[in-house]
């Protein structure tokens, strides 16, 4: 039988994707919290909702480590969580190439160890790009 549940986080409205019970474990402050069934992470930055499922949620101050993804986050939210990076290290230019040959290296447990059960470097550069926008923006009003 299958079950329906949906995968539209209930504060954002954002789609989220399904993350195995097993991340979740790692990353939830009180296990017992959690119920049986599956959840979804919600991807939008601006969102304080982590976990869901329909009205269930778990939010950013219920997991372990501040999530760097998230903008409520401060320069010491983690963005790569495979090898500990912080939200700092995006004014890094050279930080993808650093964590790739890392992963080259040592390997990479993204579906356990990252919040969201994904790889880290997609999102990283994401926030380099929005950062750099920002940048020219600010330049741009003196
Ligand atoms: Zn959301």
């Amino acid at each position: 039988m299958a079950i329906f549940f949906s995968s539209y986080c209930p504060i954002c409205g954002n789609k989220g994707f399904k993350v195995k019970n097993d991340t979740m474990i790692h990353h939830i402050k009180d296990i017992s919290k959690m119920g049986d069934r599956g959840y979804s992470f919600c991807p939008n930055s601006e969102c304080n909702i982590v976990y869901f499922h329909n009205k269930e949620t778990f939010t950013s101050s219920m997991v372990n480590k501040e999530i760097g993804f998230k903008d409520i986050s401060s320069p010491n939210g983690t963005i790569c969580y495979c090898y500990n990076y912080p939200q700092s290290e995006l004014y890094n230019e050279s930080i993808v190439d650093k964590i790739k040959i890392r992963i080259e290296n040592y390997g990479s447990r993204c579906d356990i160890r990252n919040p969201s059960g994904r790889c880290c470097l997609k999102e990283i550069r994401r926030m380099q790009k929005e950062q750099k926008k920002e940048e020219v923006y600010d330049i741009s009003k003196n």
